[in-house]
């Protein structure tokens, strides 16, 4: 091969010890996904995998066969990124609010994969009531996984990524976490808490070559949006630039972004992905 074909394939993303074949931009990372069995997380998951990262999936709740399909989904995106490139992926069941299993997972995660590259904190749940009825608990439940929970997970992310002196975090927020949205003032006080957490981590961590990010989507079509009123759905198409709702890969693409090489000076910056619904 000549230099200058040598070096075109390098500037194009292309594997330059072959004629042809596509290196993925992933390739030979490892990334862990929480909330990964469906929904944005499964989007997420099968992103990474199709730009050849090895893929961790975090679930709680999930069935077993929708476990079972969401590894085969991801199995087969990765399959898809390089016909010569078959990527690994696990699941690990845990709650990310619960410090021991968090640790048990990350502990099998690097046992069978050896290494993290990648962490998406990404799940999530909603406890939706006007501030003046709302029980403690549910403000508590909201904080503890949407919060606490990306808390715990970063926190071993980091220490696996420290000693290897390079990493991504991406924290999945909510633009409910930068505007604010009535009947959501524990979800939204969680996901404006990992704006926060995301930029002291961002400080802490980036002399190591670790970056943090976070992606705030708008609404997206997913199990959570669907148990909306119609109204609300309409609502936000309405409002939104583009006048429809997001997907799930939408959100995933903004992910693997943060994730990929071209984003190594990008850090503690927070995404919009909501279709211009909070211009
Ligand atoms: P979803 O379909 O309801 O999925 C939620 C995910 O979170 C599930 O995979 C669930 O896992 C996981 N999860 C919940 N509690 C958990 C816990 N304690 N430990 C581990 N996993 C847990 O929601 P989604 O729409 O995909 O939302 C994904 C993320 O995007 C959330 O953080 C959400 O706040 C955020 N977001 C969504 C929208 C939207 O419009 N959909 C907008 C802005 C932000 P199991 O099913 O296994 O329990």
């Amino acid at each position: 091969m000549t230099r200058e074909r040598h070096d075109a394939q390098v500037e194009m993303g292309l594997d330059a010890g072959s004629d042809v074949r596509p290196c993925p931009r992933l390739g030979g990372k490892v990334a862990l996904v929480t909330g990964a069995a469906r929904g944005i997380g499964l989007a997420i998951a099968q992103r990474l995998a199709a730009d050849g990262a090895d893929v961790a999936i975090n679930y709680r709740s999930s069935d077993p066969q929708v476990v079972g399909n969401a590894i085969v989904s991801v199995e087969c995106a990765g399959a898809r990124a390089d016909a010569g490139v078959v990527t690994k992926t696990r699941a690990y069941r845990a709650d990310v609010s619960d410090h021991e299993e968090v640790g048990r997972m990350f502990e099998q995660a690097m046992s069978e994969f050896g290494r993290l590259d990648i962490m998406v904190a990404n799940s999530g749940i909603t406890r939706d009531d006007l501030a003046v009825r709302m029980e403690t608990q549910s403000f508590m439940d909201v904080i503890e996984t949407n919060l606490l929970g990306a808390f715990i997970c970063a926190k071993e992310a980091a220490r696996a990524m420290l000693r290897q002196r390079s990493g991504r975090i991406v924290f999945v927020s909510s633009i409910a976490g930068l505007d604010g949205n009535a009947g959501q003032s524990n979800y939204a006080a969680s996901k404006a808490g990992l704006v926060g957490l995301a930029k002291s981590l961002a400080r802490e961590l980036g002399s190591r070559g670790i970056t943090v990010n976070v992606v705030a989507p708008g609404f997206i079509d997913t199990d959570m949006t669907r148990a909306l009123p119609d109204e609300m759905r309409d609502s936000c198409i309405a409002r939104a630039a583009l006048r429809r709702v997001g997907l799930p890969q939408e959100v995933a693409d903004a992910v693997a972004f943060f994730a990929s090489e071209e984003a190594r000076y990008i850090t503690g910056q927070v995404l919009r992905v909501d279709g211009g619904l909070t211009l």
